[in-house]
């Protein structure tokens, strides 16, 4: 059966999956949703004998009907191959009762990489698929976890530039290590003197400048873009709820159909969608559990239906959740609202005054969420709770969903089986992981050291994504102002 695509604010008219792929954002500012979610027909005892990849091909070949099965295989064996550390993909840790879905076993140790290391070659293949002829340039602002994870999926990839733009001061001396020190022809890391705002308006701007994209293509090259709101980083996350759920019934945790929750550290509302799709796809999942930090905008809205972005924003611990308008959020709305119209008009009061309140109706269907938030103080604590427990050692992100995860099973006494998504390694976050477990001891040591001293905690070895970047050469060291970005695109392009 084929499956078609269209916007969430549009006027129904369709698109094939590799076109939406390479559209990422729809022309009208929509997200592109599929017309109907296809359904997991596959026995689960079929699913417990396949590796990741397998499942992988199960669960995205229902959503992209338009690639060819060889198509495909080779996008997934391409992503999901050594630059893992695990055979697995995304092993599970069972620690106080609980699984732990690691999502941290790729190129960047964070669960980016889960879908930014096929993206590149789901757009290439969709390029030649429509009979683009043009490279793509893909320009991404980052305030650190994207941009390397985005570089370290399109490194060499042939058809294809990537240019990070990075806030100088905005970003973790790791952060910048990381991206500094990527390899590959291709790619292109330039600091702005400016903040992360700044150098997402830039990018914006050169997206929109329709003079450029002329220029652009007639030098052989095409803009697009590898945001967490393209169809093809949704797709490639509900391949690991399924891998989780038929590993559960593989080591005998779950029996055949029985539900599993499903607690997800939120940030853009990407990775618990991907859980809400796979629900929808017929997998057995009970409660989609929605943890946020101290920016509750979507713990107020579960318990509200009212989304208000009118508030402070918080820095925390876990950066990668500081959000305050959750871009995929939009794909639920426009589920539950059942038509564009009434979706257009929240998400226009969203951008002319920051909020928007959904009717009665809509919220009654929001009854498989539970939506709730851990402070910074109560996130370190269940940090120190199950390292001193059980020796596991969670980053900060994944830390507020156990926090969170307590609360719930306080208020609801809910015992199903349930699977936590581990969105990044301790290791990349080593300040605030030992201070939670060790208080100030540590504080003094530079972020090397902290890496060692982690090391004799955790007892985990040193993942390669960090050793790499101990001696790593420089190779990138531009930095430009602000009203320098277009100019500098044109430079990297020779145009
Ligand atoms: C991006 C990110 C999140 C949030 O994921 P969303 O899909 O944006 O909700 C959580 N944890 C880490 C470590 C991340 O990098």
């Amino acid at each position: 059966m084929e499956v078609l695509y269209k916007s969430t604010r549009g006027d129904g008219s369709t698109v094939t999956a590799s076109q939406a792929i390479l559209k990422g954002l729809a022309e009208d500012g929509g997200l592109f949703v599929p017309l109907q979610i296809p359904a997991l027909d596959v026995p689960v005892a079929e699913l417990t004998k396949m590796s990741y990849q397998e499942v992988a091909y199960e669960v995205m070949s229902r959503f992209f009907t338009d690639f060819t099965e060889e198509e495909l295989k080779s996008c997934i064996d391409r992503a999901y191959d050594e630059k893992f550390d695990t055979k697995d993909i995304a092993p599970l840790h069972e620690a106080d009762g609980v699984y732990y879905l690691e999502l941290f076993h790729g190129a960047t140790i964070a669960f980016k990489d889960m879908a930014l290391s096929i993206l590149p070659h789901l757009l290439t293949t969709s390029a030649k698929k429509n009979q683009v002829k043009n490279d793509i340039v893909i320009l991404t602002a980052t305030s650190g976890d994207t941009g390397k994870a985005a570089m370290a999926g399109f490194a060499d990839v042939p058809g294809t530039k990537i240019i990070v733009f990075y806030p100088k001061d905005g970003v973790s001396p790791v952060q910048e290590k990381q991206m500094l020190t990527q390899k590959g022809k291709n790619t292109y890391v330039v600091a702005i003197r400016g903040n992360f705002d700044d150098a997402q308006t830039g990018v914006k701007k050169i997206f929109n400048d329709k003079a450029m994209a002329e220029e652009l293509n007639e030098q052989g090259f095409q803009f697009s873009s590898a945001n967490s709101i393209n169809i093809g980083r949704l797709v490639p996350q509900v391949a690991y709820y399924v891998y989780a759920y038929a590993s559960l019934v593989r080591m005998g945790k779950l029996a055949d159909g029985e539900q599993m929750n499903v607690v997800v550290p939120t940030g853009n509302f990407g990775n618990i969608l991907a859980a809400y799709y796979a629900k929808n796809m017929g997998l057995p999942i009970g409660k989609l559990i929605c943890a946020s930090n101290e920016n509750k905008v979507l713990y107020d809205f579960f318990s509200t239906g009212s989304y208000d972005r009118n508030r402070e924003f918080i820095l925390t611990g876990s950066p990668s959740m500081d959000i305050l308008i959750s871009s995929n959020l939009e794909r639920l709305i426009h589920r539950i609202a059942g038509s564009e119209e009434t979706n257009k008009e929240m998400m226009n009061a969203l951008s002319k005054i920051g909020k928007y309140e959904i009717t009665d109706e809509m919220k009654a269907q929001l009854s498989d969420f539970y939506g709730n938030y851990a402070t910074e103080d109560e996130t370190g604590a269940v940090i120190k709770k199950l390292y001193e427990k059980t020796g596991y050692v969670l980053d900060t992100h994944t830390a507020v969903a156990a926090a969170v995860y307590e609360k719930y099973i306080e208020e609801s006494d809910d015992k199903r089986t349930t699977v936590i998504a581990s969105t990044a390694s301790p290791y990349k976050f080593a300040r605030n992981v030992l201070h939670a477990i060790d208080g100030e001891k540590f504080d003094p040591l530079t972020d090397m050291e902290q890496i060692d001293a982690l090391c004799e905690t955790a007892k985990v070895p040193v993942p390669k994504a960090i050793e790499e970047i101990r001696t790593a050469p420089v190779l990138h060291d531009t930095v430009v102002e602000v009203d320098e970005m277009d100019g500098i695109v044109k430079k990297i392009l020779a145009i």
